[in-house]
């Protein structure tokens, strides 16, 4: 493997001769001399390859080099005159790997994001999505570190479930039933099964054994919302804590936040600098708030009465015991504390049916971490570990007893107070480069009527 072009950059200094493998981002031929920028993934900037005519395939290939060419070139690494890079390799050889035909889509600068979401197989190779995937990257290994770091187990949840989960969310039946067929005895499991929407009750499964856990994977909700914050398939990160409480997860939840911000600020400086500059003016600035300044802590009714007092003409009116929507979520984070809030404590008839019960027996430990551009990021709570109250809740909820044995079981054999968050991953990719649609923080999304490859 040759040196990517991230590491030759990094060198200390000129000199010494490397090797260079990727595609033409911009090709600019003058008189005697061609220039191409060659990004190989590796990191925002390409390299400036400069090619001199006396290249014996210079007349017949490489003077018609263009966007998009893959190449392998060598040559000496030198001080580069020119502005915006360091250095630029100064090419002794180069070979053409793969031309592109004349139809290649990005020739183009500047495509809207609708349109590169129809070439999803070509859009990691624009600046913005490669950007994007490097950050998304970035997060993933924070996270993983993050929890590694404090002794959380990676507790692999499955994918395929027959929990029809707390209804989170419309789910994706798994069957292997022909057309008309709705048996699902005969089925292949045997039973009606799902794509999960969440993995928070396997997780308690593994926290009430091995202390903290999380699990981090793909979640799947067929909800019909064509917003700009629904995916159809998205990942999702879900620590799950024994004997912690609200406080503890609201803890857990900053902590994290901060952590996963701060690592991708330090990994990919190119790429955020690209995201203040093209993407989201400000941004930069507005993340080194949220990782400085501790997060703001208000009660669901205390929001409702700031809502209620703001003076501000809703869409959708607030009153006690509805749910938040979106414009009064952005509202709290982006116009009332402006930095992130962490909502508690929400009206027991708008929350899960395994949420801890307050003694006012009308509100629950719930927690919704609110951010600046994005609203609802995390949703979380301390669970319900009494036995007695989990068994009146799912009552009310109309859920019956039979069905969740396995989770009342986990009441009755050692039942410990515990609390978990999750954490949608493309909102948090969203949150932190300013990208508006969640479609275009995920390499292959899924959405109503749309699945590419
Ligand atoms: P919303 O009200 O925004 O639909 P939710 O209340 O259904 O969210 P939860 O069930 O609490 O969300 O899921 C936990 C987290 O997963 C949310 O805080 C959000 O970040 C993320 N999330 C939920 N639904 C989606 C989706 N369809 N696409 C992407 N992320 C999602
Ligand atoms: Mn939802």
């Amino acid at each position: 493997m040759s040196e990517s072009v991230r590491e030759i950059v990094a060198r200390p200094a000129a000199g010494g001769t490397a090797r260079v493998r990727g595609w033409v981002k911009t090709a600019r031929h003058s008189k005697g001399v061609s220039f191409l920028e060659v990004s190989d993934g590796s990191s925002f900037d390409g390299l400036q390859v400069v090619v001199p005519p006396e290249l014996e395939n210079y007349e017949s290939e490489l003077r018609h080099a263009g966007t998009g060419w893959a190449i392998e070139a060598d040559g000496e690494l030198v001080d580069s005159p020119g502005k915006g890079q360091r250095y630029e390799l100064q090419a002794t050889r180069v070979q053409v790997v793969g031309a592109v035909d004349e139809d290649y889509p990005l020739q183009k600068k500047r495509h809207s994001f609708e349109f590169l979401r129809t070439i999803a197989h070509l859009r990691p190779r624009t600046n913005t999505i490669g950007a994007v995937l490097r950050v998304r990257n970035a997060a993933a290994r924070a996270i993983h570190a993050f929890f590694q770091e404090r002794g959380f187990v990676w507790l692999h949840t499955p994918i395929i479930t027959a929990l029809d989960a707390e209804g989170a969310g419309e789910m994706f039946r798994v069957s292997t039933l022909g057309a008309g067929e709705s048996d699902f005895t005969g089925d292949f499991f045997g039973r009606e099964t799902f794509l999960t929407v969440s993995g928070q009750l396997e997780a308690e499964i593994g926290a009430l054994a091995l202390g903290n856990v999380y699990s981090f994977g793909p979640t799947f909700r067929a909800e019909n919302s064509n917003t700009s914050r629904h995916l159809a398939e998205f990942w999702m990160v879900e620590p799950e804590m024994a004997f912690c409480d609200l406080r503890g997860n609201a803890e857990l939840a900053e902590a994290f936040l901060k952590h996963v911000i701060r690592a991708v600020l330090e990994a990919c400086p190119d790429d955020m600098a690209f995201f203040e500059k093209r993407i989201a003016p400000g941004i930069l600035e507005n993340l080194q708030h949220v990782v400085d300044s501790p997060f703001e802590c208000l009660t669901y009714t205390e929001a409702v009465e700031i809502l209620d007092a703001s003076g501000r003409k809703f869409e959708f009116p607030v009153k006690w015991g509805v749910d938040l929507q979106s414009e009064h979520e952005r509202f709290l984070a982006e116009e009332h504390v402006k930095r992130p809030l962490v909502v508690t404590d929400y009206p027991k008839g708008i929350k899960a049916f395994y949420m801890y019960r307050n003694d006012d027996d009308r509100t629950v430990r719930a927690m919704d971490v609110l951010v600046p551009g994005v609203g609802e990021i995390v949703g979380g709570s301390q669970r319900e570990h009494r036995r007695d109250v989990l068994e009146r809740c799912m009552g009310e909820a109309g859920l019956s007893a039979a069905d969740y044995g396995w989770y009342l079981d986990l009441r009755r054999h050692g039942s410990v107070p515990h609390a978990g968050f999750g954490l949608g991953f493309e909102r948090f990719v969203q949150f932190v480069t300013g990208m508006a649609n969640i479609r275009d923080v995920i390499p292959f999304p899924r959405t109503p009527g749309s699945a590419e490859f």
